[in-house]
């Protein structure tokens, strides 16, 4: 090195201290002042590379330090902790999500389940059903279950006022079926049923307007009530039940028969008849003629209290035995 002096080793010295803070060093400044230049200077150097190396450990041991810092014992710091928990706290509501999800799916399958089995058990006993009803009155089938049933039957008294219907002697028709309808009523309502009547006094009502009556009433079923009369031949008697043109009313009359028959009732046969209230009516519809006036036994039965109970027992059971059916 010929062209190093003093000057450059000072200048050296004055760069290291600067740039690495090496003030302490007091090993320079000594082999400077024992000119010891060449080997002052190489030591420089070394010193130059050393503090180079150490200033970088130093920054990587601050870097890290600082990195450290943030960390607990256990080497997880405060925000990983939170983040932790954030996710385990994530994995416990979605596992309690799919939890309930899947209870509701479960449940959900088991009530659909048992939906079905409900309904392919009454579609089954629908089949079994020799006359099957409309989905109106399926509804009342349904309601049939419990024992107060809520639904409306309406009875028609026939005849009134200026139309007295049958006449034997002193007798009318139009006041045995009213007297007949009012024990009905009577014995419907404690069944639970509710009752309207198309006439409630002795008053001449229109036919069209009976039938009127019981749509606007929004009848379950529409009841009649006749006597009959067989002047040619007065050992003509027996109960008789008509309908027209619907099974619902064949049915209703089939009951109301059979309920009669097991009454001890003298019946004659289900009828189809052309009767207006039966063809205006919306609901299942039947005429009854509970006996026959011409007959004169059958005439002193249908005056009969007893016999009057009967009769009104055994339309009410058909009535429940339709709708039941
Ligand atoms: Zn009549």
């Amino acid at each position: 090195m010929p062209d190093l002096s003093i000057g450059h080793i000072f200048l050296s010295v004055i760069y290291v201290n600067f740039n690495f803070k090496f003030y302490r060093e007091k090993k320079i400044y000594k082999m400077v002042l024992q000119r010891n230049l060449v080997r002052s200077m190489i030591v420089a150097e070394r010193l130059f590379e050393k503090r180079k190396q150490e200033v970088q450990r130093e920054k990587e041991r601050v870097k890290h330090m600082e990195y450290g810092t943030n960390f607990s014992p256990s080497g997880r710091n405060r925000k990983e902790k939170n983040r932790i928990a954030l996710v385990c706290a994530a994995v416990c509501i979605f596992a309690v999500l799919g939890l309930v999800l899947g209870m509701q799916i479960w449940g959900n399958s088991g009530k659909t389940s048992s939906v079905s089995a409900d309904v392919q058990s009454r579609q089954s006993s629908e089949y079994t059903r020799p006359n099957p009803v409309s989905s109106r009155e399926e509804v009342s089938e349904v309601s049939a279950v419990v024992p107060q049933y809520s639904g409306v039957i309406v009875l028609d008294a026939g005849h009134g006022g200026e139309d007295p219907g049958c006449v034997v002697g002193e007798v009318y028709e139009k006041n045995i079926s009213m007297e007949l309808v009012a024990l009905l009523q009577k014995e419907l309502e404690a069944r639970g049923f509710s009752v309207v009547l198309t006439r409630e006094k002795d008053e001449y009502v229109e036919l069209s307007r009976r039938a009127e009556i019981a749509n606007q009433a929004q009848g379950d079923l529409f009841v009649s009530l006749h006597c009959n009369s067989f002047a040619e031949d007065p050992s003509v008697s027996g109960f008789e039940c008509y309908y027209y043109k619907s099974e619902e009313g064949n049915a209703l009359a089939q009951n109301i028969m059979d309920a009669a028959e097991a009454a001890s009732i003298e019946v004659r046969s289900v009828q189809m008849g052309n009767y207006q209230v039966l063809r205006e009516t919306n609901m299942t519809a039947v005429l009854v003629e509970m006996g026959v006036m011409t007959c004169p036994e059958e005439l002193s039965s249908l005056l009969d209290a007893e016999y009057r109970e009967t009769l009104v027992k055994a339309m009410a059971d058909g009535l429940c035995a339709y709708i039941d059916a």
